[in-house]
């Protein structure tokens, strides 16, 4: 028989953090904190399987949930000493969401369940407190009409604004007990006309509504959008947890709140976390009142009574379970725990989302604290986290106008347009803006323009709000609780507290490192690998097998890239350096010529300016080796195409328009991606590559000569597809090569290799190896052309294939490893069987993308190469791919 149902309790549990699979991620960690002896209220959890059959039947259970569930509830009424529905001895219980894979808030909860008329009169007794009762009756209502009927919260918030301006008060908390018993009724009225149906007074009823709707959350929008960001697979579906009811709003000795097991946002070792004395869970997320701080450890001057202070001997425990915690998952943690009566409870604990940042400092902490070893830390951050370090800071030299203060919920500096509402965020980042979402506090209906925005800024909420758990996750620099913010959506504007009127398309820069708003564009300097970020780095190095270079056509780049830890350069395409400058004017010139001889006079010009480019380049990368792609787009790409352009080049050229025109006119391609690009040129004005060559190799003789550097090019021959075009092209290169080296009279140990960026290349690569010795994947042509999709075209219809499920990922950003990889595989093994240890490696964008990296690994290529600041998200991944084989 399946096991459905798995119970837990203080000190014992049927699961363990084992099945996360199966319990999800809370109900494993329930389980597991139950087992160590932590105070858990007891409760049972469904498992995913469960979910899983739940869709796959269309919505019904499998048949033996019923009965294990009824025990599983009897169990829990046995162990509270309550009873489900007994109106003298009342068991209330939660039911929450709980996936494999934590989905903060994308789900839904239900709090309170088994309130009605009759187990009222026994929360009243055993509480003494009528308030407290009739107040979590009327939320009851309201929750279970919104989650589990799907009503609109807003015909509650009215009566209970309508009830507060009859009893001439501001607060909920100033509405008296008989006054809540009334509010109950009235939503329990607008329930019935509402929904046409009475509000269900049968506890078993409620909770079955809630079950099943918890798991209908699965497949709501703003969980699907989540999904799909975080590549959450939709068929593992969740589990739900039915927990006895604790209560941190039952009075002043009683609280809730959330906690850090180290500070999420910069990674220090100390407890960090907020709490509210007489509230329920979700008041502290909300950022609804604003949270009172843990303990004294980072105190300002403004905050509110610290838990250290007004309940001590519960810090006390807490600060215990935090070692334990911290100990038994060697992990830092992210709890949430209810007082009631001044008794503590463990609500949840699960594996804190941090910053970057902290990732890094926790993951090298703990191994100096000798909780985890170098290899674990490795693997503890993941590499696309990197990308938030290497985003940029505000220039420190800057002066800064700021405007407003917050919190500094997640790291970096951003700038852009002020907007109100995710919608238009969206929109202004499909239109190319950049913009900061601005609301007063964030939901998780946010989550789409929180994901388009550059950074987000909230009024309210405090460091473990929706907005700021949400942007850390995302590596989304955000600055939250900003009360020197008054927001006006209808206006679509906010006020200052300094006096600062923004409106909706101003510029503001956010510091989420500093909590600072600040007016216009401030500038921005560039990360740097340093500390703690630094040594984690050398560890990954250690670690990791592949070669890790990047993709540099400026010297500028290839010292950016350096810092950043390349170790040669593994593409620089020419021809950006052709549009530098009046070079453009030359380039024109020489493929307007014609005959020869008016493209060698005009290759002339450009000559001495490629060579000082790579004089440059082999500078700054000081000996690494530096592959040079040869000329590769198709030649309109360089033309003129308006008249007026036309008559400045015809004027600049000496030609008349006409001819310019027509020339200009012929060149043009329908296709040109699979035109007259590539090694056709070099076929075709074979003196174009002759100048590159010469340029190379005059710079590289040059400084072996003179300043005595030792340097290896290695030229690169682009979209080949046939050996025949290689063999003539290597046969012109080496001419060119002995020539250069003969009239220096110096050694440099040069390659003449290829880029496999078609179909037929890799198909044929043991007949391409015999010209070449080197391989380096174009993947971006190469997934171009095995799917025929084109790279400039695609974005128009690409979106709605990923959207649907069609395609799971872009296969310009993540490699298809079926299809293309698949390619590069075989193309990889062909060469290396015609020349044993051929060098491979991988230059399209995928040579950056952490699974592309791993998937380079293991097909064994020797290096990857990208973008200078995706170097140590490389790095890391290479490292990963590695560690993961072990
Ligand atoms: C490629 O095709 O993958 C490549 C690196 O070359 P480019 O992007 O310049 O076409
Ligand atoms: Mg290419």
């Amino acid at each position: 028989m399946t096991k459905y149902v798995y119970s837990f309790g203080e000190g014992r549990a049927d699961g363990d953090i084992s099945l996360r699979d199966l319990l999800g991620g809370k109900g494993a960690n329930l389980a597991e904190m139950s087992a160590i002896g932590l105070p858990v209220p007891p409760g049972f959890t469904l498992t995913t399987a469960v979910c899983r059959e739940f869709y796959d039947g269309g919505g019904s259970y499998p048949e033996e949930l019923s009965e294990q569930f009824s025990t599983a509830l009897q169990s829990l009424e046995r162990q509270m000493d309550k009873g489900f529905g007994d109106p003298s001895n009342p068991l209330l219980v939660s039911v929450r969401s709980g996936a494999p894979s934590s989905m903060p808030g994308m789900m839904d909860t239900v709090l309170n369940i088994g309130l009605n008329d009759q187990t009222i009169q026994g929360i009243i007794n055993q509480s003494g407190d009528p308030r407290f009762a009739y107040d979590s009756y009327r939320r009851f209502i309201q929750m279970y009409a919104n989650v589990v009927m799907g009503l609109d919260g807003d015909i509650f918030e009215k009566l209970l604004v309508e009830k507060k301006r009859c009893k001439g008060v501001e607060q909920d908390n100033q509405l008296s007990a008989e006054d809540l018993k009334l509010l109950a009724e009235e939503f329990k009225n607008s329930y019935q006309q509402a929904l046409g149906s009475q509000f269900p007074e049968d506890p078993h009823q409620q909770l079955w509504g809630a079950v099943s709707a918890v798991f209908g959350s699965w497949m709501n929008q703003r969980a699907v959008t989540y999904r799909r960001l975080n590549n959450i697979p939709s068929h593992w579906g969740t589990a739900v947890n039915v927990q006895a009811m604790v209560f941190g709003n039952m009075g002043n000795d009683c609280a809730t709140g959330v906690a850090f097991t180290r500070d999420p946002s910069t990674g220090e070792n100390y407890f960090f976390g907020e709490y509210l004395v007489n509230a329920q869970g979700e008041d502290v997320v909300a950022g609804i009142r604003t949270p009172q701080p843990l303990n004294k450890a980072k105190y300002k001057d403004d905050d509110l009574p610290a838990m250290e202070d007004v309940l001590p001997g519960c810090y006390r425990q807490l600060v215990e379970i935090r070692n334990t915690l911290e100990n038994h998952y060697r992990e830092m943690q992210d709890i949430e725990f209810t007082i009631e009566n001044g008794k503590l409870y463990m609500l949840q604990t699960r594996t804190g989302k941090r910053t970057a940042h902290a990732a890094i400092r926790i993951a090298v902490e703990m191994v100096s604290d000798n909780l985890i070893s170098e290899r674990e830390a490795v693997l503890r951050v993941k590499p696309e986290q990197l990308e938030q370090l290497l985003h940029p800071s505000i220039d420190p030299a800057a002066e800064k106008n700021i405007i407003a203060k917050g919190l500094p919920a997640s790291p970096g500096a951003c700038s852009g347009k002020v907007v109100f509402n995710a919608d238009e965020a969206e929109e202004m980042n499909r239109l190319k803006h950049r913009v900061i979402l601005v609301r007063v506090e964030t939901s998780p209906d946010d989550i789409h323009g929180m994901n388009a925005a550059q950074g987000i800024l909230t009024a309210r909420g405090g460091m473990t709000s929706h907005a700021a758990v949400v942007a850390r996750g995302m590596g989304k620099c955000c600055v939250a609780g900003c009360s020197d913010l008054k927001i006006d959506y209808e206006k679509q504007l906010l006020i200052t507290k300094s006096g600062h009127t923004i409106r909706r398309g101003d510029i503001i820069t956010l510091d989420g490192s500093a909590g600072e708003v600040m007016l216009g564009d401030m500038p921005k300097v560039q990360a740097s690998v340093s500390g703690d970020f630094g040594t984690l780095m050398n560890w990954a190095d250690k670690y990791r097998i592949m070669k890790v270079r990047s993709n540099a056509d400026t010297p500028h780049d290839a010292r950016v890239s350096r810092e950043f830890g390349a170790e040669g350069i593994g593409l620089c395409r020419t021809e950006h350096m052709f549009f530098e400058g009046d070079r453009i004017q030359a380039v024109r010139e020489m493929i307007l010529s014609a005959d020869l001889a008016g493209r060698q006079k005009a290759l002339q010009k450009i000559m001495p300016m490629q060579k000082g480019d790579f004089i440059g380049l082999f500078r700054e990368m000081k000996g690494l080796p530096v592959t040079i792609r040869l000329l590769d787009p198709p030649l309109h790409e360089f033309l003129p195409q308006s008249d007026n352009d036309i008559a400045d080049l015809a004027h600049a050229a000496g030609i008349a328009f006409s001819k310019v025109k027509e020339r200009v006119e012929e060149l043009h391609e329908f296709n040109p991606m699979l035109g007259h690009r590539g090694c056709r040129l070099g076929i075709t004005y074979p003196e174009v590559y002759d100048m590159q060559v010469r340029a190379i190799m005059e710079a590289a003789c040059e400084l072996v000569k003179n300043e005595g550097y030792e340097i290896a090019p290695e030229i690169m021959i682009p979209l080949v597809a046939h050996v025949s075009e290689l063999k003539v092209l290597r046969k012109n290169a080496v001419r060119v090569v002995e020539q250069v080296l003969a009239d220096y009279a110096v050694t440099v140990n040069y390659q003449i290799g290829t880029m496999i960026e078609l179909p037929r290349a890799a198909l044929m690569a043991d007949q391409i190896a015999m010209q070449a010795d080197f391989f380096s994947f174009g993947t971006n042509d190469l997934t171009q052309t095995t799917y025929g999709l084109s790279r400039d075209d695609a974005g128009g219809f690409l979106p709605s294939y990923i959207d649907s499920g069609i395609f799971a990922d872009d296969p310009f950003v993540k490699l298809d490893q079926e299809g293309v990889g698949q390619l590069v595989k075989i193309a990889a093994d062909k060469g290396r069987q015609t020349i044993p240890g051929l060098k491979v490696g991988i230059c399209g964008e995928h040579g950056g993308e952490p699974s592309s990296v791993a998937f380079c690994h293991r097909i064994g290529l020797d290096y990857v190469s990208c973008s200078p600041y995706r170097v140590p998200i490389a790095r890391l991944a290479a490292a990963h791919a590695a560690l993961q084989d072990e």
